[in-house]
């Protein structure tokens, strides 16, 4: 079934109405019919079931015939602080953060980020991140596409973070995540998620997180590339929180 995120006001009572790059996907690309069932998402975690009635380059109109909650939203709001990643290694980590179910996603400007300039240009990237998120989203069952923010810096980022803190460092030997998660009840208000660039966070860094509360934990004896380690912690935190199963 082809899953697409509209707007809300394309949804009226129990009629839809698509127009632009949706519409000529399903016109032109998929080259639906009269009679088709599609779903739609209209982003806020509800889906809709469609049966195409009109189908035209320019416009799409279709019969809502179920309405429900979107089962792919995890239960638990979880937000990835990433340090600014060179190239674009950051598509990877929103692409496959997205299918694993990070709602936030926060750029995060370290001391070790690039050199300036390349933040500029991390920015101006923003819709070609908008368009990752939102097509991983429709993939992966979504009913919400997470949202990314603009860069902000560290300290920032502390400040901000709520929920369960946790700070990836790989010279931390004493506390593991899983250990952490055991210990920590407040993990289902949410987590966030800090993880370093490419260099690393600063020793400074790791001071400033602890005292503002963070939990710095160790994701074990081997070191793993930022991208790697983002995607190995959401693993672990969702699977922890029972995102992996139906029940
Ligand atoms: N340049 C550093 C490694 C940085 S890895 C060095 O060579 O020592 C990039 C980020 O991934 C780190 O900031 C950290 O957040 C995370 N990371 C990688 N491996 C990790 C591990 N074993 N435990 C915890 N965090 C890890």
């Amino acid at each position: 079934m082809h899953r697409f995120f509209i707007s809300q006001e394309s949804i009226d009572c129990s009629k839809i109405s698509i127009e632009g790059v949706v519409a000529r996907q399903i016109a032109r690309v998929l080259r639906l019919a009269k009679g088709d069932l599609i779903t739609v998402m209209d982003g806020s975690g509800w889906e809709f079931l469609v049966v195409l009635d009109v189908i035209d380059q320019r416009k799409i109109l279709g019969t809502v015939v179920e309405k429900s909650r979107s089962s792919g939203e995890p239960k638990f709001p979880i937000t990835l602080y990433q340090g600014i990643l060179k190239g674009n290694k950051f598509d990877n980590v929103l692409q496959k953060g997205t299918e694993l179910g990070v709602i936030n996603f926060v750029p995060v400007l370290c001391e070790r980020s690039i050199p300036r300039g390349t933040l500029d240009s991390f920015d101006r990237k923003l819709d070609r991140y908008r368009t990752i998120a939102r097509e991983a989203s429709e993939l992966s069952c979504r009913g919400i596409v997470p949202s990314i923010s603009q860069t902000i810096t560290l300290e920032d980022a502390f400040k901000h973070a709520t929920g369960d803190c946790i700070l990836l460092w790989e010279q931390e030997k004493v506390t593991g995540i899983m250990e952490h998660l055991k210990d920590q009840s407040n993990c289902y208000q949410g987590i966030s998620l800090f993880v370093g660039p490419e260099g690393g966070f600063t020793t400074d860094e790791i001071q400033t997180a602890i005292s503002h509360g963070l939990s710095v934990v160790s994701l074990g004896r081997r070191i793993l590339r930022a991208e790697t380690a983002s995607l190995a912690a959401l693993v672990l935190v969702l699977s922890y929180l029972g995102e992996f199963s139906w029940t």
